[in-house]
């Protein structure tokens, strides 16, 4: 349980978001956000009871009527005001990660901008509601669907991504008609009061989103709460088997989306150069702290030697600083623990390799740990099996493709995986043979478009619909459908028998 923080006046409170306004927290319990690129403090999070959050929920439940009964045309213009809101601020928002999660803001740019596509994804979505018609289905009679939304829906989210993956789930969740409480990671809460107040700005109705913080109490609330329909999680794997579990043991519809160990194979025949590019940037983009960080590289073959050479070069030339610094390239790490902890994966396992030991040459102040890269990793080695998320990327040789893809299938974990290589057909059979979410070929991090759908497979997530896209507005609606006959005086008759089509 998170002490209660004494913060001194420099300290910002951060405060829930319920109704429309600022609501500041009663529980008497707060958790420290700190600036991970100086260490220091820099606010006190309010973290919610289950009678604050209960008020979100009533919030969003009396909005709910109005919301869902609001024309798609008016939904759709709504939608492109927020749209045309977050596109101007979207440096705002993203000073909020960087400061707050420490990624440079370059990168925290980027994710509001995939954010943004999901949210112009929804400003289409006169045309994603649409049903299904079946005209003259029997005489006289019309068959035809409609989606609708399912009420009061939660979302849970993770640190690394403060305001992109919220938008994964608020975006289709308020186009399709439903109203939303938030529980952002207490981490980095700030951008999502932001975002709650651009929502408010751009003319959404008070109750329609809602912002409670907070830890387990909150998400125990959430998962327990009778009036909450869905609940979408994004976040580490045992979290999101839990939310999965106790979610749908109260009958409420879940996604849960895991953790992850993405393995990028390198094949015999790879541009190596290409291939060790793509392993840096991916493996130490944002710390190695993203969900679909290249975190296993598996070299085939005589690819070993010079790949791992080729990485080991380009280590030095990455800029490791303050976030705020246009030169840096990557920031700190989210947390001091999570440093260490990251850390701690050096050298901790016997017959690995460590190639680059990131801490050397690391910024003293803050939570930073430079790009490392061990080789010679196996599976049974703790920095082959854990989930690190920090800048540590791994290597492992194999011989053949066969055994690379044996590697992949048999993780736990199915989030991405990526090959790189020349032979069309050999590229072809992996997207055939491996058993992962989310595949690249020749690219390293294949997050999807906001018109398809993002997930993983196995541990990396629990529930049948993937985020976003159409499994994202699936996810959000109940389908119905109506058998209709409009009343003809000629046809009538009394008929005990069981309605028949033909
Ligand atoms: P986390 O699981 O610790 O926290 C996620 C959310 O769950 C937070 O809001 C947190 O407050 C809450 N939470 C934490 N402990 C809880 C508990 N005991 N009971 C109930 N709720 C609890 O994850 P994190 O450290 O914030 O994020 C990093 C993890 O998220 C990594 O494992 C990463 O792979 C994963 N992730 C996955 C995806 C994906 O799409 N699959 C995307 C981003 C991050």
């Amino acid at each position: 349980m998170t002490d209660v923080v004494d913060a001194p006046a420099a300290v910002k409170p951060i405060n829930h978001w319920i109704s429309g306004s600022r609501y500041e927290g009663r529980s008497g319990r707060t958790g420290p956000v700190f600036n991970p690129a100086t260490g220091e403090q820099t606010g006190a999070v309010d973290f919610a009871s289950v009678e604050e959050v209960d008020a979100a929920v009533q919030a969003a439940k009396q909005a709910f009527p109005a919301w869902r009964a609001l024309s798609l045309a008016k939904r759709a213009e709504l939608f492109f005001a927020i749209r045309e809101l977050v596109h101007e601020r979207r440096e705002e928002i993203a000073k909020f990660l960087t400061r707050e999660h420490g990624k440079v803001l370059s990168d925290a740019i980027g994710e509001v901008t995939r954010g943004l596509e999901v949210i112009e994804f929804c400003c289409g979505i006169p045309t994603l509601l649409k049903g299904g018609m079946t005209e003259q289905a029997s005489t006289g009679i019309d068959v035809y669907s409609i989606r609708q939304p399912l009420g009061v829906v939660a979302g849970v989210t993770p640190f690394n991504f403060p305001a992109m993956v919220p938008m994964w789930m608020w975006a289709p969740a308020l186009a399709t008609g439903n109203t939303f409480v938030l529980k952002p990671s207490e981490k980095d809460p700030s951008a999502s009061i932001y975002t709650a107040e651009l929502l408010k700005e751009a003319g959404v109705p008070d109750g329609v989103f809602n912002v409670v913080h907070g830890d387990k109490v909150a998400v125990d609330a959430i998962l327990e709460h009778p009036d909450i329909t869905a609940v979408s999680f994004v976040g580490s794997t045992p979290i999101a088997r839990y939310v999965y579990e106790t979610a749908t043991s109260k009958g409420k519809r879940c996604q849960a989306l895991g953790g992850a160990k993405n393995h990028m194979i390198v094949l015999p025949d790879a541009d190596i150069e290409m291939a060790a590019d793509a392993a840096v940037s991916a493996g130490y983009g944002s710390a190695g702290e993203r969900c679909m960080a290249v975190s296993m590289v598996v070299a085939v073959g005589d690819v070993a030697d010079p790949l791992v050479d080729a990485i080991k070069e380009r280590i030095p030339n990455v800029k490791v600083g303050d976030g705020m610094d246009s030169s840096s390239e990557m920031g700190p790490l989210i947390t001091r623990e999570h440093r260490d902890k990251v850390a701690g994966y050096i050298g901790s396992d016997e017959g690995a390799t460590v190639v680059v030991d990131g801490r050397d040459g690391a910024p003293d102040d803050g939570f930073f740990l430079a790009p490392t890269l061990l080789d010679d990793l196996r599976p049974g080695m703790k920095a082959y099996d854990d989930e690190i998320f920090g800048p540590v990327l791994g290597v492992t040789r194999v011989a053949t493709y066969d055994e690379a893809v044996r590697l992949v299938n048999e993780n736990p974990y199915g989030n991405g995986t990526a090959i790189f290589t020349r032979d069309g057909g050999v590229a072809r059979q992996f997207q055939f043979d491996v058993q992962a979410g989310m595949v690249g070929i020749n690219v390293p991090i294949p997050v999807p478009v906001a018109y398809y759908s993002f997930g993983g497979w196995k541990s990396s997530l629990f529930g049948d619909r993937h985020i976003y896209g159409p499994e994202g507005i699936d996810f959000y609606t109940q389908t119905k459908v109506v058998t209709s006959r409009w009343p003809d005086p000629a046809t009538s008759k009394v008929d005990l028998g069981f309605p028949q089509t033909r």
